[in-house]
């Protein structure tokens, strides 16, 4: 592929004016302070408490360690069930963290877990549901609360895909016993790399929880001269927390531009025969991450399209293909077939590109590319 200036990828990541990361990052070189939990990792701490309205929330180096610590806060072992209709590191993470993945299949209408089939897979093994609110699409949080509530699970939600969001006027960030976020650099929000694990600080049981998740990112290291946990090293340093303090200003403002793009890809999309949106719900506010859409004729019509576009310079993403359980690290472990939903639609989606500054002329030429050849049957 050749790197062309007018090619269009599925993301571009978000910067600030450079002169104002600049003013921050003049401060890091006088202090000579970099990194462990610094002035600027503070500020960023307590101006995301407040933008994702959330009680209690501690800082890592990424959002897939920020999984991993999470996991091994709670110290759970066992069988967790999951979604194969993710990115890599759901799964890993939990592999990680010495626990075994159910795999469940998820909805069609929004590619979150299906919350009809939680409980079959629920054995007295399992200790924890790790839904992902894959896309945007907030998983049936209320029904998944309940089945965890009846079985004495703890639910963990990946939701590095719903920064910023609300449903029913709540926070994302509140739902379940954690929620893990990434900051990673072609996330809404990025601090280059970086995540956040956030909880409700209210909950009495969850009040262990701060201080387990600072020291597991910090070594175990308790004291000058004590350490209390095989912990591991996952800060985020002050240049990345600067970055953050940068991007939050300008994250609503890039949000709207998102929403622009979305609303006319929705528009010219809706309707085509053999192409199908995911159900949006009303009672949610979505950061527009992405731009998935299925096609219904399956793979080789999904290859065609997609061939079709990067032809054109434009490259969208098989977002997700494969499906986790059909990765060659778990085969004989995990059977893709048990989950006939997800291995269907990872082989009928794309992503179509969306960011702020892509030019709206270029979402309709997509929009116009893609209704012609599902004309033609490519
Ligand atoms: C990005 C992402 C992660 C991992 O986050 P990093 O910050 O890249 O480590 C985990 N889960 C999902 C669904 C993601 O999209």
């Amino acid at each position: 592929m050749e790197a062309k200036e007018n090619n269009i990828f599925v993301t571009r990541a978000s910067l600030p004016p450079y002169e104002e990361y600049e003013e921050l990052i003049k401060d890091i070189w006088h202090s000579h302070f970099l990194t462990n939990m610094g002035r600027y990792h503070e500020e960023l701490k307590e101006r995301l408490r407040e933008y994702l309205s959330t009680s209690g929330i501690e800082l890592f180096t990424n959002g897939h360690l920020a999984l991993e610590m999470v996991f091994q806060a709670f110290e759970l072992k066992g069988e967790v069930i999951t979604t194969p209709f993710t990115f890599a590191s759901t799964t890993h993470a939990l592999v990680r963290a010495g626990l075994k993945p159910v795999m469940c299949d998820i909805r069609g209408s929004d590619c979150t877990l299906d919350p009809d089939r939680i409980e079959e897979l629920i054995t007295d093994r399992t200790v924890a549901i790790v839904p992902v609110h894959v896309y945007g699409m907030i998983c049936d949080y209320e029904r998944i609360a309940s089945i965890a509530r009846k079985h004495g699970l703890k639910v963990i939600y990946d939701a590095a895909h719903t920064f910023g969001e609300f449903v029913d006027g709540r926070s994302v960030a509140s739902l379940g016993d954690a929620s893990m976020f990434s900051f990673h650099a072609t996330k809404v929000f990025n601090t280059i790399e970086g995540g956040a694990v956030t909880w409700d600080a209210k909950r009495p049981e969850l009040e262990f929880l701060s201080d387990r998740l600072y020291k597991l990112k910090n070594f175990g290291i308790t004291g000058k001269e004590s350490v209390e946990f095989v912990g591991g090293n996952a800060k985020l340093n002050e240049f990345c927390a600067a970055m953050g303090i940068c991007n939050l200003r300008h994250v609503d403002a890039w949000i709207a531009e998102r929403k622009l793009r979305f609303d006319i890809y929705k528009e010219r999309l809706s309707g085509l025969k053999g192409l199908r949106l995911l159900s949006y719900q009303d009672n949610v506010k979505y950061n527009y991450a992405y731009m998935p859409v299925i096609f219904e004729a399956g793979r080789d019509m999904r290859d065609r399209i997609y061939d079709g576009l990067c032809a054109e310079g434009i490259f969208p993403r098989k977002y997700f293909y494969p499906a986790v359980n059909a990765f060659e690290c778990y085969k004989g472990i995990l059977d893709p077939k048990s989950t006939p939903i997800a291995g269907r639609i990872s082989e009928s989606v794309l992503t179509l590109p969306i960011y702020p500054e892509l030019e709206l002329s270029d979402v309709e030429r997509i929009c116009s590319l893609i209704a012609d050849m599902l004309k033609e049957g490519v």
